[in-house]
């Protein structure tokens, strides 16, 4: 299994490791900065060098076996089991996800409906919506953008299965199930404003979020909103 450091710390962006397997594309590591798409996040992409040479890690997701797999393009020359290596992720890539990802958090907790789906990508973000309402922009704008401005921590802390199960109402995702069968599940809170299971990457405080704005809101089906968020690059 690969040590999952951006689990403990999101503001690496790089780190030493060692290659445990390569081949078919894909480098695995003992430990990695880089998160595997999930939980509506894309993998990172970024560069993992090595005494005498370097591969473009072009997306990063899990394998068979959980374990993290970073992807090459096809024929490119990859370090062999046992090298040491650098992992450096595009940190500007990474953090815009990190933004976005806090922003839907403070959506979510705005607008107080299921959640049914939703994705991440740097230039815009969406959650869907169990919900017949319509949507105000203007004003959901300005209910984030105050969140923002409050500038609440965000701090993340693992409880076991047993304790998740007996507190349901944690669950606001119906889309997304938190992973189970670990033993123990991440819980992501932002203070005073958000509690639930994810497993993402997320800014310290919500200030870093910076401008804030509602794009277009589609209606997909009778009681499903599609609300797409901006944010200043
Ligand atoms: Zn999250």
């Amino acid at each position: 299994m690969t040590e999952q450091l951006f689990r403990e710390d999101s503001y690496l962006k790089d780190c030493e490791a060692t290659v445990t397997a390569a081949g078919d594309g894909y480098v695995v590591l003992d430990r990695t900065v880089f998160y595997p798409m999930g939980g509506g996040q894309p993998g990172d992409t970024g560069e993992i060098s090595w005494d005498g040479g370097s591969v473009r890690i072009t997306d990063t997701r899990y394998g068979d076996d959980g374990e993290i797999r970073h992807l090459a393009a096809e024929g490119a020359n990859l370090p062999g089991r046992g090298t040491p290596v650098n992992a450096a992720l595009d940190w500007d890539r990474r953090y815009l996800h990190m933004r976005m990802h806090t922003a839907l958090h403070l959506l979510g907790s705005v607008l107080q409906y299921g959640v049914t789906g939703g994705n991440i990508s740097a230039d815009k973000s969406r959650l869907d919506f169990d919900m017949e309402d319509t949507v105000d922009k203007d004003q959901v704008t300005a209910d984030v953008q105050a969140l923002v401005d409050e500038n609440h921590p965000v701090t993340c802390r693992w409880i076991s299965d047993e304790e998740l199960e007996a507190q349901p109402e944690l669950v606001r995702t119906m889309s997304v199930q938190p992973p189970k069968g670990a033993g123990k599940v991440r819980l992501l809170e932002i203070e005073g404003v958000d509690l639930q299971p994810c497993g993402g990457t997320h800014l310290k405080s919500t200030g870093e979020v910076g401008r804030f704005q509602v794009g277009k809101v589609e209606k997909k089906g009778k009681r499903n909103r599609r609300v797409s968020i901006l944010l200043d690059q």
